[in-house]
């Protein structure tokens, strides 16, 4: 037998029914918030993440599957959505259309090669939002309303919103400086990881697994200590905003975010529930106003989130919430001669088109097995075709549940259903 590769999964049964009913509502919450879809390839030139997500970063140094095609072009696959994103922006001259800003939605496959554990895979799937072209932190605000109202929505509670602030390149600049000395002196007993990351990006110390509970690490420098006056007025004027909005939120200094990319907002949404360890934080984002130009595109400010579906999934386990995925059939059509299948064949068909949820027999089998697979698919209706009854264009239906019966005429079959559905 041959079996999926190590940190892949097979999304099927009631899973697959959860992801589903998710991207409905993912995609209805992004046409009222007035997102529009994109797609990008799952492969990329290495450059577009290397670049884009920053060579400092632990996806480019550790988890991306980088290979050489057939055509010996460096090739990478689509670690996280942002990067291609703004790629095709910028190769679609998106900063010249009519209506700005640009807001995007994506709900995609992801690849990293990382340890696989709970709620970490290496082919995994994540939705997220890019907005181009406005640095208003009203912009911020709304893009955590939509991550904060897309769990709302989903009925998860004790969902917290953690927000921070890096601020602009100065503060940014000098919040470095400061990290580097605070470190300095004492990066010999820190892990390998850090050592390497205090020469390339020591913002990125602070988002160390290993080192997390040092004393070095709890009194080192935060970053709101290092806003410059206009950099602190806009993480103001957010909590603001977010205060307007009704969005509970805490300032967690802590936050960094993995990328080299992010600057003024960074924001991650976590769950509260002790059974969920360490993989907690369901989704998270920020400000990347530097990006577009990084990637050779003109100066334009941009901010995002991504999430985790397969993250959402165990929340919505953990807290016991249950989506409305098994919704029954509306009408199960049964047969026995070959004259009843043609008549079975037509009428499911018909009744698909007019909206109904269907299902008949394949398999030819008795009577009996067909009225309990009914039951089994919950079905509202059966109808047991039988040669007298079409004969006479008609069809005996009965409720499922009342057991009632009762003769209809073929053609007045999508009106009764509809009265009655
Ligand atoms: P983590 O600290 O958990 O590694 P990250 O900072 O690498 O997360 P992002 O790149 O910000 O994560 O991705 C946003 C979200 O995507 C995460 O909050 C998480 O829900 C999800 N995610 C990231 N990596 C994985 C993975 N390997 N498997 C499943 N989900 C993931
Ligand atoms: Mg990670």
């Amino acid at each position: 037998m041959i079996s999926k590769p190590k940190g892949t999964y097979d999304l099927i049964g009631q899973d697959a029914k959860k992801i589903n009913y998710i991207n409905n509502v993912l995609a209805a919450m992004c046409q009222n918030y007035n997102y529009e879809f994109i797609r990008t390839p799952v492969f990329e030139a290495s450059e577009v993440f290397h670049r884009g997500v920053g060579e400092g970063s632990d996806i480019v140094r550790k988890e991306t599957y980088d290979f050489k095609d057939r055509g010996k072009r460096d090739i990478t696959l689509r670690p996280e959505g942002t990067a291609g994103v703004v790629r095709s922006y910028i190769e679609n001259k998106m900063y010249g259309r009519d209506i700005q800003p640009v807001k995007l939605y994506y709900n995609e496959m992801m690849y990293r090669y990382e340890r696989p554990q709970a709620g970490r895979y290496r082919e995994f799937h994540q939705f997220g939002v890019e907005v181009l072209g406005c640095d208003d932190p009203f912009v911020d605000a709304e893009v955590i309303s939509l991550a904060y109202n897309i769990f709302q929505t989903l009925g998860l509670k004790n969902i917290r919103v953690n927000i921070n602030s890096l601020g602009d390149q100065e503060s940014r600049d000098n919040y470095r400086q400061a990290l580097t000395n605070h470190f300095a002196q004492d990066i010999k007993n820190m892990c390998p990881d850090c050592q390497e990351r205090l020469k390339k990006n020591p913002l990125r110390i602070l988002d160390c697994k290993v080192d997390q509970d040092k004393e070095i690490m709890k009194n080192a420098p935060q970053t709101i200590d290092y806003l410059n006056e206009e950099s602190k007025k806009r993480f103001t004027k957010l909590q603001e905003y977010l205060d307007l909005l009704d969005i509970e939120y805490v300032v967690n200094p802590k936050i960094v975010r993995g990328l080299d990319y992010y600057n003024h907002t960074v924001f991650e949404i976590e769950i509260l529930n002790e059974e969920f360890g360490a993989q907690n934080v369901l989704g998270g984002g920020g400000r990347y106003n530097g990006l577009v130009e990084m990637l050779d595109g003109p100066q334009t400010p941009g901010i995002g989130f991504a999430m985790g579906m397969e993250r959402i999934l165990l929340a919505l386990d953990v807290e016991e919430v249950h989506l409305p995925i098994d919704n029954p059939l509306d009408v199960y059509i049964g047969y026995v001669n070959d004259e009843e299948k043609d008549t079975a064949l037509y009428l499911v068909q018909d009744l698909r088109l007019n909206g109904f949820r269907v299902e008949t027999e394949y398999l030819n089998r008795s009577l009996k097995s067909q009225f309990k697979t009914a039951d089994k698919l919950k079905s509202r209706y059966v109808i047991i075709l039988n040669s007298n009854d079409i004969k006479e264009f008609k069809v005996k239906l009965r409720d499922n549940q009342t057991k009632e019966e009762e003769m209809v005429k073929i053609n007045d079959l999508v009106d009764y259903l509809d009265m009655h559905i």
